[in-house]
């Protein structure tokens, strides 16, 4: 077994080889400053804390962690709603901190965004085809004919057909499943290169996740799409994504391709998430029968050392609580930021 240490203090980059990096993100810090009235500076939330990773043009990742591990603060800054405190994001080349106005909404136009819950997502008020057609209009298509024929071919990827059924339809009008493909369409509408996906299945029926999970796959294999999928449930993973990022208290502390995961799990995190995975069409009350013991830390004051250290079974005593593991190579690909991996 060859570990292999990193020498930077934001933990080993993983690329998948041979392929150019669509996005990159480079030792990302997202902080929130914690405010006491009248008595001004009280901390901070170190939601996201020295994040690295290459995504390569048509691959799929997916970040899993629990709530509250720093997985929606790393989305909401990847789709440029929250600035880096520190570090950067490269897109096709691009810095994000150099971005004007006009450039982030060129950005915006090429990363498509899947919420997590698709009732809430989608305006009330609105049609089927005025939610669809909105975001041709906000982006300048002016030909009335070009948005119609862009609304009813993203219709018929998510198939939404006949069309014509849908599209006079409001969302309280629609089943949870047509309306996370409506909020799929819309995503899908400018044809971006990126797609970030929140839980996207997470409040559908069971009767329906691996539907959506399956038209994900195809979407994504059909454009060549890089897909970010953020989600605390292990089981769906291997349906669309080629590798994992396990997220722990603002950290990614095990990188793997999907299959290296789950046949060899190293991260003592990760074996109580795998432990806690049923299949995706279970019911949540048995998805969740053997979470890790202890509640995540706060973001706020995380423990010294390992992070992972007051809930983790095979802590080394002297050790874990003191120094932050850097991350440690068991395998080729395979990164893990526990000192039980150490030579
Ligand atoms: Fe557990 Fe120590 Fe590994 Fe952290 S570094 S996961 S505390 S064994």
């Amino acid at each position: 077994m060859s570990n292999v240490t990193t020498n930077t203090a934001e933990g080993k980059m993983v690329s998948s080889p041979n392929k150019q990096p669509l996005v990159s993100i480079q030792n990302l810090r997202v902080w929130f400053e914690l405010r006491r009235f009248g008595f001004g500076h009280a901390g901070w939330v170190r939601a996201v804390d020295g994040v690295s990773f290459d995504l390569a043009a048509g691959e799929a990742i997916a970040v899993v962690g629990e709530s509250g591990c720093g997985k929606s603060s790393l989305m909401k800054s990847i789709l440029g709603l929250y600035k880096p405190t520190e570090g950067d994001i490269v897109f096709d080349g691009t810095r994000m901190s150099e971005y004007d106005r006009a450039k982030m909404r060129w950005y915006h136009s090429r990363v498509g965004y899947i919420q997590q819950d698709p009732y809430g997502a989608l305006p009330p008020f609105m049609t089927v085809a005025r939610i669809l057609e909105e975001p041709l209009i906000v982006a300048g298509v002016k030909d009335k004919a070009e948005r119609e024929r862009r609304i009813f071919k993203a219709m018929e990827e998510v198939k939404l057909t006949p069309q014509e059924d849908f599209l006079s339809k409001f969302p309280h009008m629609l089943s949870g499943g047509q309306q996370q493909r409506v909020v799929i369409a819309r995503a899908m509408i400018m044809e971006p290169k990126l797609i970030v996906a929140d839980e996207p299945v997470s409040m559908l029926d069971a009767s329906v996740r691996v539907e959506i999970l399956k038209l994900l796959r195809s979407l994504q294999e059909n454009h060549n799409l890089s897909v970010i999928y953020i989600t605390h449930d292990l089981a769906t993973v291997s349906y669309f994504s080629e590798r994992i990022f396990v997220m722990y208290a603002g950290k990614l502390v095990e990188k793997a391709k999907v299959q290296q995961l789950l046949r060899n799990a190293l991260h003592p995190y990760t074996h109580a998430l795998l432990a806690a995975t049923s299949d995706p069409d279970a019911d949540n009350a048995t998805r969740f029968r053997d979470v890790p013991p202890g509640e995540p830390p706060s973001l706020v004051k995380p423990p010294t050392g390992c992070r992972f250290h007051p809930r983790c079974p095979k802590a080394i005593a002297g050790l874990c609580e003191k120094e932050d593991p850097p991350d440690f190579e068991p395998e080729p690909g395979h990164l893990v930021a526990c000192w039980l991996y150490k030579e």
